[in-house]
């Protein structure tokens, strides 16, 4: 269980606070633009650190840790594949961080390269890839990764609805729904509602407990309702 516990964090002069649990399986964060989504994501995996209050996982209070000590694996729109890698070598990454892979761990990153839609692809760099190719590479990368926490940050916003409904299912399939705590922002309501398990709704530097998916959808609250339209 991921928990922030009376967490406040700022930048700048916004501030941001949050008193909540997450459970496994996938949470869709939601919310109107600049409310503080990406702020709440940074300050789990340790990009900004929290002014007051605790960010605990599993008991381990994760408050003082450097991002790279946390267990939580994350992605951006922007994906940060390493230009002078390999296709292959940027997903082994999530195995081997000095890229010695065993013939083990090779296999295991041609399979998720094929689960992602990228067979064959391993050789190229990331120059070589469209940017729906790239998205896949790196979403297979966090596929591999064992950390136990995921945040997706608007990962395949730039993704058309297809590809977008191709990459959703494997994030629930494959991560979701193997125990592992998901944390995704997106700004399309309907991915909360097709996929999530939970939703996360945070407005004006509030980020408020998560709710059954489908009690977030029928009974929204005011805030919430008001920007669901
Ligand atoms: P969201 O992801 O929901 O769009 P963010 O978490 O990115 O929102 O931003 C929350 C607020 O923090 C924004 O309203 C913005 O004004 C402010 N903000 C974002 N980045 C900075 C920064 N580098 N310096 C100061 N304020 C910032
Ligand atoms: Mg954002």
């Amino acid at each position: 269980m991921l928990t922030l516990d009376d967490v406040t964090v700022s930048k700048g002069t916004f501030q941001l606070r949050a008193n909540l649990q997450v459970a496994p399986g996938l949470t869709a964060v939601i919310g109107p633009s600049g409310g503080g989504k990406s702020t709440l994501l940074a300050s789990i995996a340790g990009f900004e650190s929290a002014v007051t209050g605790r960010v605990i996982w599993d008991g381990d209070d994760l408050s003082c840790k450097e991002p790279g000590q946390r267990p939580v694996t994350m992605l951006f729109q922007d994906h940060n594949l390493f230009p002078h890698l390999t296709i292959a070598q940027n997903v082994g990454l999530a195995l081997a961080p000095r890229l010695k892979l065993s013939v083990k761990q090779s296999a295991q990153v041609d399979a998720v390269l094929t689960d992602v839609g990228l067979p064959g692809l391993g050789g190229r760099k990331p120059a070589a890839l469209s940017g729906g190719q790239i998205g896949r590479a790196a979403l297979a990368r966090c596929l591999l990764s064992d950390r136990p926490v995921v945040l997706l940050d608007e990962a395949f916003a730039a993704l058309g609805p297809a590809l977008r409904a191709e990459m959703l299912t494997l994030v629930r399939d494959r991560m979701a729904q193997q125990g592992r705590t998901v944390i995704m922002v997106t700004h399309d309501p309907n991915d909360a509602r097709s996929f999530a398990d939970q939703v996360l709704f945070v407005a004006e530097g509030v980020a408020h407990p998560p709710q059954k998916a489908a009690a977030f959808f029928d009974d929204p609250s005011p805030a919430a309702q008001s920007y669901l339209g």
